[in-house]
C-alpha cells in the first residue's frame, strides 16, 4: 500500500509531460493519492487532458491570476470530494525580456507585479481556499521554489525576488495554518528542463554548470523532485513544516568545487 493511499491532492501547475508538477503526479499517484489536476487555459487543456487520463485525475481549468477561477475550483473540489488533503503550487512566471541580461535595467514595475502575483500571491490565494476543505485533516501545501530566492544568478533576475517572498510566504503560511493541522512546505529543485525553464536566458549553461560542480555531479530529475514532495506531503513528514527542501544534488551546499577536469 502506498503512503498516500486515501489522499486526495489538487495539483496546479502541470504544462506538459516534463512539468515539475507532473513529476509530482506521478510520484503521488504511485503511492496511492487520487488527483485533481488544474490548467491554466484552453491552450493547455489538451496537453493535460491525456495525461490525467494516464493516472486517472480530475481535471479543471484554473488561472491563479483570476480569483474568480480560484474560487470556482475549489467549488469544483468541494462538489467532488467534498475534502482535500494535498495542495501543490507549482506556478511561476514572469514576461521574458525580465529573465535575461542586466536585472537593473531589465526589471520593469509590471514585470515586478507580474511575477509577484503569479509566482507568490498566488500561494496565498490557493491557500485560503484550500485550507476550509482540509479542517479535520491532516492537510499538506506544497510549492516550488529555486536557489534564486537566496543567491544571484545571472538572468534569473526578478523571478529570484518572487521566489525570496514565496520562500516568506512558506513560513507565514504554516505559521499560520499550523493550528488548524495544516503544514506548508517548499521544494527548492535544481535545474530542469522544463517549458518555464526555457524562458530563462542560458539555461542549459545552468544545467551544464551544475552537473559539473554538484556533489553528486549530475542534474537532478523530475523523479528525485517527485519522489521528495510526495514524501513531504504524506504523513511521514508529519513533524515538518515551514521548511524549504533542497533537492539539487547537494549545489546549494558547495561554498566552492571545480569541475572533475579542473581538480588538480
Ligand atoms: P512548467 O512550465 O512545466 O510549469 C509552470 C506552470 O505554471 C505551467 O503549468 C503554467 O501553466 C503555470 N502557470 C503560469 N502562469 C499561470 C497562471 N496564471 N495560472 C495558472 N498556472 C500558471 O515549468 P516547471 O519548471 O515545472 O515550473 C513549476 C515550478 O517549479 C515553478 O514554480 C518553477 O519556478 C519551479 N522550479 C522550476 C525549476 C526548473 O529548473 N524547471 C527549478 C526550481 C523551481
Amino acid at each position: 500500500m502506498g503512503f498516500l493511499t486515501g489522499k486526495r491532492a489538487l495539483i496546479v501547475g502541470v504544462a506538459t509531460d516534463r512539468s515539475i508538477a507532473w513529476g509530482i503526479a506521478q510520484a503521488m499517484r504511485r503511492e496511492g493519492a487520487s488527483l485533481a489536476l488544474s490548467y491554466a487555459n484552453d491552450r493547455f487543456k489538451e496537453r493535460v487532458e491525456p495525461l490525467a487520463q494516464s493516472v486517472e485525475a480530475l481535471t479543471l481549468p484554473l488561472d491563479v491570476s483570476r480569483d474568480a477561477d480560484i474560487a470556482a475550483a475549489f467549488d469544483f473540489i468541494r462538489q467532488q470530494w467534498g475534502s482535500l488533503d494535498i495542495l501543490v503550487h507549482a506556478v511561476a512566471f514572469a514576461p521574458g525580456e525580465a529573465l535575461t541580461g542586466s536585472f537593473v535595467e531589465n526589471t520593469s514595475r509590471e514585470a515586478f507585479q507580474v511575477a509577484h502575483d503569479i509566482s507568490s500571491y498566488s500561494l496565498t490565494a490557493l491557500s485560503r481556499g484550500a485550507a476550509p476543505l482540509m479542517a479535520g485533516r491532516a492537510g499538506a501545501i506544497l510549492t516550488l521554489t529555486y536557489l534564486g530566492a537566496v543567491r544571484s544568478l545571472p538572468n534569473y533576475n526578478v523571478m529570484g525576488l518572487a521566489k525570496a517572498s514565496l520562500e516568506a510566504n512558506v513560513r507565514f503560511l504554516a505559521a499560520d495554518l499550523g493550528p488548524r493541522g495544516i503544514r506548508v512546505n517548499g521544494v527548492s529543485a535544481g535545474p530542469i528542463k522544463t517549458l518555464a525553464a526555457a524562458g530563462i536566458g542560458g539555461f542549459r549553461k545552468m544545467l551544464a554548470r551544475m552537473a559539473a560542480v554538484a556533489p553528486l555531479r549530475r542534474n537532478v530529475t523530475l523523479e528525485d523532485v517527485g519522489n521528495a514532495a510526495a514524501f513531504l506531503c504524506s504523513d511521514l513528514a508529519a513533524g515538518i513544516t515551514g521548511e524549504i527542501t533542497y533537492v539539487d544534488a547537494g549545489f546549494s551546499t558547495v561554498g566552492m568545487s571545480f569541475p572533475e577536469d579542473e581538480a588538480s
